[in-house]
C-alpha cells in the first residue's frame, strides 16, 4: 500500500514508555487497579475477577446488555428508531470497577503504562463473530483536540488503537481530527451533547488518510462507549465525507 498508515508514535510517548520501563526496573509492578504487588503492570487477579465483560443478550444497535431471556437481535428502547451512522457499537467491559478507574487514571492521570492493559481488554470486542477478530478492518482513533492533547500528553484513543494495531496486524489511520474545542462532555445533557457535536470533527486534509477511509471497513476505536453521540459524529464524517463503506464503534467499555 502507498501509504503509511501506521502513524510514527510521538517522541512524548517514547519517551514516557522508557520511562515506564526504567520505573518497573526500580520498583516492582503494581496492580493498575488496587496496587497491590504483582509479577508485571497489569491487574492482579482480585480486579481481573471483578471485570464484568458485556455479555448477550445486548442491543444490536448500541451494545447496552438486557437482563432477561432474549433470543435473537433486538434493539433496545433507545435505538428503537434512532437513527445513527454507525452500524453498530460494541464495548468489551461495563465502565465499572477496575475498567472504570483504569480508563479515569489513563485519561487524566497520565498512566501510559496502562495501555496495553486497556488494549488487551478492548480486544474482546474484536472478537465479536460481526467484526470477526478485526482482519479486514481499518482501525481509526476518535480524534482529540490539539489543546486537551497537549493537556493531557497523548489521545488515549489512539494509543489505544496503536497497541490493537501492533498486537493484531491491522493497519491505524489518524482520519479524523477535533476543531472545536468542547467543554467536558460529562457536564452536558444529552441535546447538549449532540449541538457540542455539531461541526466537531472533520477529516484530516491528508490525501494518504482520504485514500485509506474510502471505502474502507472501519473500527472506530475509544476508550467509552456513553451515549454514542460523539461516535455518531464521527461516523458520520468518515460516511458522508470519507466515503467509508461503514463504521462500527469498538471501545473498551461502556457506561
Ligand atoms: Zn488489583
Ligand atoms: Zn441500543
Amino acid at each position: 500500500m502507498a501509504c503509511n498508515l501506521f502513524m510514527p508514535r510521538t517522541l512524548k510517548a517514547t519517551l514516557q514508555d522508557l520511562g515506564t520501563g526504567v520505573i518497573n526496573l526500580l520498583y516492582p509492578a503494581s496492580c493498575f487497579c488496587c496496587g497491590s504487588e504483582i509479577d508485571k503492570p497489569g491487574l492482579c487477579m482480585q480486579c481481573r475477577n471483578a471485570l464484568q465483560p458485556v455479555r448477550a443478550p445486548f442491543c444490536s444497535c448500541c451494545g447496552s446488555p438486557c437482563d432477561g431471556e432474549i433470543s435473537g437481535p433486538f434493539n433496545c428502547s433507545n435505538c428503537s428508531g434512532r437513527e445513527v451512522a454507525f452500524e453498530f457499537a460494541i464495548a468489551a467491559y461495563l465502565a465499572s470497577g477496575p475498567v472504570r478507574s483504569m480508563i479515569h487514571d489513563f485519561k487524566y492521570h497520565r498512566r501510559i503504562a496502562m495501555r496495553d492493559t486497556l488494549a488487551r481488554l478492548a480486544e474482546n470486542a474484536l472478537d465479536d463473530p460481526r467484526i470477526g477478530g478485526g482482519k479486514g478492518w481499518l482501525l481509526v482513533p476518535v480524534p482529540l483536540h490539539r489543546r486537551r492533547k497537549r493537556e493531557r500528553g497523548y489521545n488515549q484513543a489512539t494509543e489505544i488503537a496503536a497497541a490493537i494495531s501492533r498486537t493484531r496486524g491491522l493497519p491505524m489511520c489518524q482520519a479524523l481530527q477535533r476543531n472545536r474545542y468542547t467543554c467536558s462532555q460529562t457536564q452536558l445533557i444529552r441535546s447538549e451533547r449532540l449541538n457540542n457535536l455539531l461541526d466537531a470533527f472533520a477529516l484530516r486534509p491528508s490525501p494518504a488518510a482520504r485514500n485509506a477511509i474510502a471505502g474502507a471497513k472501519i473500527l472506530l476505536i475509544d476508550d467509552i462507549f456513553t451515549t454514542g453521540a460523539t461516535a455518531d459524529a464521527c461516523a458520520r464524517v468518515l460516511r458522508t465525507k470519507g466515503g467509508a463503506k461503514m463504521v462500527v464503534v469498538a471501545t473498551v467499555a461502556r457506561s
